[in-house]
């Protein structure tokens, strides 16, 4: 569960889990508190006494299944862990990954799945409720960074092809990419980002329209369950595979 993290973040988690096992009077931290304080460490601890209206829960069910159901249509994608509706840090839910291996490179099909998935939160809300809420801006966050990389950093815009329009960010300023192009490419760079972004937002929507049965039963289940395993996750989607 923890490729990418520092040795300073693995003391962490054990720290963590060395709590946890001690609040239970335990003499070995378990798996149950290694997993716990992973989550935590990468989320925010658990919020169990938020209060939070029926409404919200139905909306983040249906975010978190949004992003779920787009699980299916992401072939290149590390397995899932689990899908929860307990608001953690700023989450009112999440979805997380089960990375197999630390990744130095990126596909560009990858990226582009994705962005589909990043979007697809926002875009259950939209296809169920027909309404936007506050609860996508990491999202959004997320994809537009990523698709602005594509198109300024990676080459892989048809406009710009292979001319780098910003350099990676400088570890000596604040961490943010350098714009090296002229104003007016910068612009036509932002046109290329929104394209990539609204393109995979439409992708979001059909096929959230197109499952919307599968759609309603992982909302549903996470609404009775609040947390659902990758494991079951992946029953859901293949015995609708099969249908
Ligand atoms: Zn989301």
């Amino acid at each position: 569960m923890t490729p990418g993290f520092s040795p300073a973040d693995l003391e962490n988690v054990l720290n963590e889990a060395a709590l946890l096992t001690a609040r239970r009077d335990g003499k070995t931290i378990m798996m149950e508190e290694l997993e716990e304080a992973v989550t935590k460490v990468m989320a925010g601890p658990a919020k169990k006494s938020r209060v939070v209206t029926e409404k919200e829960r139905k909306l983040t069910a249906y975010h978190e299944a949004g992003h779920a159901v787009l699980i299916r249509n992401l072939p290149n994608s590390d397995p899932v862990h689990q899908v929860t509706i307990i608001p953690r840090g700023m989450a009112g839910g999440m979805t997380m990954f089960l990375p197999q291996e630390d990744r130095s490179y990126e596909s560009q099909n990858h990226m582009m799945e994705s962005l589909v998935h990043l979007l697809g939160g926002r875009a259950a809300e939209y296809v169920v409720f027909g309404t936007k809420t506050t609860g996508a801006a990491n999202d959004i966050e997320r994809a537009t960074d990523l698709a602005r990389k594509m198109v300024m950093q990676y080459g892989m815009s048809d406009r710009f092809g292979l001319m780098a329009l910003s350099n990676a960010s400088s570890q000596y300023l604040d961490g943010s990419a350098m714009v090296n192009c002229a104003d007016s490419s910068a612009a036509a760079a932002d046109e290329e980002v929104q394209k990539l972004l609204s393109t995979c937002y439409a992708d979001a929507i059909r096929i959230l329209q197109d499952n919307r049965t599968l759609l309603d039963d992982i909302a549903l289940y996470l609404l009775q369950k609040e947390t659902i395993t990758g494991d079951e996750l992946m029953a859901y989607i293949n015995a609708d595979n099969k249908t």
